[in-house]
């Protein structure tokens, strides 16, 4: 699926509910975009496992499967568009989640001439639950699998690196009742205002179809442009 062509020059979106695949997708489309891949969740737990300020300040909200505040997550994602490798666009998982935060992106892309392209990632609600319940990750390289669709050679190992794979916290399931609430309460509003945008808004089949199929998809949809 290398193409070998030119970044896209944009602030590529990638908007779904938890569980829609979009960290299986940003990193197969690493190899696609040539752009850095800025998940928020994977900011934010470092700072957890830090132990520092701000994972101190978001560790119970994050437990607790609810969004951490706007201005927070704001100013993670500016301090890393200013990092050299974001010039030429940039894969965004798991930001925006709120209108304030679509603002405040739309205000970054503008500074930086940069044109904004959603891809929503559509599944099945009952697939959202049974991903989420069976997902397992490797702490160390973070590769991750599924019980049902994506299993590991060995149980419970990594196949990469032999770690033993762990549940994340807010993957148990009365988190996943709570993030998923979080998704329908104050990130799907998000879509009439990406449709009404009209510019770069595309819509993937993520229920069905190998993962690498899906990936290829959304290559194409962005190089077409
Ligand atoms: P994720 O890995 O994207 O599912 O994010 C895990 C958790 O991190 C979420 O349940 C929120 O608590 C927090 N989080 C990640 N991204 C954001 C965001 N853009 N806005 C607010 N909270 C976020």
């Amino acid at each position: 699926m290398h193409t070998g062509n030119q970044p896209p020059h944009a602030g590529v979106i990638l908007f779904g509910p938890p569980g829609s695949g979009k960290g299986t997708q940003a990193k197969i489309l690493r190899d696609c975009l040539h752009i850095p891949h800025i998940s928020t969740g994977d900011v934010l737990r470092e700072h957890v496992q830090a132990g520092d300020p701000l994972g101190l300040q978001v560790e119970a909200l994050m437990r607790a499967g609810k969004l951490v505040p706007d201005e927070l997550v704001n100013r993670l994602v500016e301090e890393r568009l200013d990092q050299p490798d974001a010039v030429r666009g940039f894969l965004l998982d798991g930001y925006p989640r709120t209108i304030r935060q679509a603002e405040a992106l739309e205000r970054m892309l503008r500074k930086r001439g940069m044109a904004q392209v959603v891809i929503h990632l559509k599944v099945d609600y009952n697939k959202v639950i049974a991903r989420l319940s069976g997902r397992r990750q490797c702490p160390r390289c973070g590769t991750l699998y599924n019980l049902a669709s994506n299993p590991p050679k060995v149980t419970g190992v990594c196949d990469k690196d032999g770690s033993e794979l762990l549940v994340r916290d807010d993957d148990r399931e009365s988190v996943i009742r709570q993030r998923l609430e979080a998704y329908e309460e104050q990130t799907r509003p998000l879509l009439e205002r990406f449709r009404r945008n009209g510019v770069g808004f595309y819509e993937v089949d993520g229920s069905g179809g190998a993962p690498e199929a899906i990936a290829a998809e959304i290559c194409r949809l962005i190089e077409r442009g």
